[in-house]
């Protein structure tokens, strides 16, 4: 498996994850890290959770909710792990570093 590094947009930390592709040194893949991305999507969580009558409670639930009909509990509770927050996570923006070549 290859590491691709990705670089938050906000405060610029790095990290490193797995990809299929392989990529140079110089590849780096811009995204938003855990705390990053759920300060940017909680605002539109909670609007959602309001306009369905929910808490606005997203993300301030730390380790444990009793919400659980909540859909978005998943994403909260354990963000990195989910593949849906994955997807969520790419709706916002664009890899600009992939297709440099
Ligand atoms: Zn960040």
């Amino acid at each position: 498996m290859n590491r691709l590094r990705v670089k938050c947009v906000k405060c610029g930390k790095e990290w490193e994850k797995d990809s299929e592709v392989s990529w140079g040194p110089e590849d780096i893949s811009s995204s938003l890290c855990d705390p990053c991305f759920r300060e940017v999507i909680s605002p539109i969580i909670h609007r959602k959770q309001v306009n369905e009558g929910n808490l606005a409670c997203f993300g301030k639930a730390g380790t444990h909710c009793d919400q659980v009909e909540c859909k978005y509990l998943q994403w909260c509770l354990r963000m990195e792990e989910s593949e849906n927050a994955t997807d969520l996570r790419k709706q916002g923006q664009h890899d600009k570093t992939a297709c440099q070549s």
